[in-house]
């Protein structure tokens, strides 16, 4: 019971303290607003950097600016000045037809660390981050020992500051072991600096559960993610229920299991008060639930990922387990549902779900296999091609989902250009085509479904704190 408890008891230390500038919670009591969570990374004992990027397209969402011009960072901040500084010892990049943007945030990334160092360490899984262009990434607490408590909070903020090449938020569990039980202590995790709370790989399946953790999750104005899966109704599930399941005589997890589960979500979500954000949405029905629930003004938020657009079941032909992922790969149908909900922005958020297996545990019987592919390397590549590429979104729409909208959900200080904002920035070459070489991935593990794949585009620059952190040429600073 010392989840309940310990929840319980913060919960006291935290509603009963009371000075100005507080917001009420659903009990009439106050509370701390949340400020800006920091990020942990090895950066952080490094000094900010200054920087001029010449002639580069200027791509901010957050502020619908998008024009040709220069850009200044001043010791870290982005610069009101765009004139180029006097000081001859500032590096320059000449940006000529690169995209420049806020630095990419992807929020749904499996590190491993601690208790899984054969598939990835925060030292591998951030590097392979920044080579995909990302300056900021979001850590699932599915590790071993799960992050269901501070203890492990601080060893992964600790290890995130020694080895780090960028910036790691992390989560925290919603409940103790993500068994579904017992409530994590929410408000130690949110102490601790966790920016959100998830199950990943796991779904609380006790409704009066995910209802009193919503309602802490409220206090502390944490978002909740979810990963939506009905245990009852996917159980034995290793594909998609449909035609190649048959096919396949492989036992299928249907549809309606997430279906059931957003639908959850939405109804506690109009309960409680708490925004969820649901995660890796698979189902073309989910995204019509997700759209209806939009329009009442629902705190519900919604993510997709490169391979549920990019593939359908009929990959698995060849019982391959690199296309063996949860939720699994679904129909025509689905897909086409998932770009509309993208263009339409029923589906604000795009992300990876990059979770690393090794190769001996992939080449096993596709029954057996575990879930999940890795991603933070090929997304973008993914995303441009199937979305730019194939006219779903434009790049300011696109580059949204990718930086200032995780930023706001999350409430991270990042994800614009604006002057004064940190300058963590990723340029873009539109017109790099490339093809995918898993045996060149820096993340530790292969279990890609798109090796050999012609990708369109790709980042360049990986810039974190005014510090190029990666860049194509060059590859790694240190
Ligand atoms: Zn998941």
């Amino acid at each position: 019971m010392h989840g309940v408890y310990g929840a319980r008891s913060e919960f006291v230390e935290y509603a009963f303290r009371d000075t100005t500038g507080l917001s009420k919670n659903q009990f009439g009591l106050s509370y701390e607003p949340v400020t800006s969570p920091s990020p942990s990374s090895s950066l952080s004992s490094r000094r900010p950097n200054s920087l001029f990027i010449r002639g580069g397209r200027i791509i901010d969402p957050a502020s619908g600016r998008d024009e040709v011009g220069d850009l200044l960072v001043e010791e870290g901040r982005i610069s009101e000045s765009t004139a180029k500084p006097k000081d001859s010892s500032v590096p320059v990049i000449e940006a000529k037809g690169l995209i420049v943007a806020p630095g990419l945030i992807d929020m749904h990334v499996h590190l491993r660390e601690p208790g899984g160092g054969q598939k990835e360490t925060i030292a591998s899984g951030t590097r392979a981050a920044a080579a995909g262009g990302f300056t900021s990434i979001l850590a699932m607490p599915n590790t071993n020992p799960p992050a269901d408590g501070p203890n492990t909070i601080a060893l992964m903020r600790q290890r995130a500051l020694e080895t780090a090449c960028i910036n790691v938020f992390t989560t925290g569990c919603i409940t103790v072991g993500m068994k579904g039980e017992e409530l994590a202590p929410i408000g130690s995790l949110h102490k601790a600096g966790v920016v959100a709370l998830t199950d990943d790989g796991h779904c609380v399946q006790n409704n009066e559960v995910m209802r009193r953790a919503l309602d802490y999750a409220r206090m502390f104005d944490l978002l909740t993610l979810d990963h939506c899966q009905d245990y009852n109704l996917s159980a034995g599930g290793v594909m998609h229920e449909g035609y190649w399941s048959t096919v396949l005589g492989l036992p299928g997890w249907p549809r309606i299991a997430e279906d059931m589960i957003v639908a959850r979500n939405i109804l506690l979500s109009e309960l409680t008060g708490a925004r969820i954000h649901v995660q890796h949405l698979s189902s073309g029905d989910s995204v019509r639930l997700v759209r209806e629930a939009k329009k009442r003004n629902v705190k519900i938020s919604a993510e997709a990922m490169p391979h549920h657009i990019a593939l359908t079941d009929a990959s698995l032909e060849k019982y391959d387990t690199n296309f063996k992922m949860n939720p699994p790969l679904r129909e025509r149908i689905d897909q086409e549902a998932l770009l509309a909900g993208l263009a339409d922005d029923t589906i604000e958020i795009l992300a990876s779900d990059h979770a690393p297996h090794a190769s001996y545990e992939k080449e096993v019987e596709f029954a057996e296999a575990p879930f999940g592919i890795v991603g933070l390397e090929t997304e973008l590549g993914l995303f441009i091609k199937i979305l730019i590429e194939g006219r779903v979104l434009d790049w300011t729409s696109l580059l949204a989902k990718l930086t200032i909208n995780p930023a706001r959900l999350l409430k991270l200080d990042r994800g614009t250009l604006a002057p004064g904002a940190v300058a963590d920035i990723t340029l873009i070459d539109p017109k790099h085509s490339w093809k995918v070489d898993s045996s060149k991935f820096y993340s530790l593990s292969r279990n890609t479904p798109f090796n050999g794949w012609e990708l369109p585009a790709r980042a360049t620059h990986t810039i974190v704190d005014g510090h190029v952190v990666w860049s194509l040429k060059n590859g790694f600073t240190k």
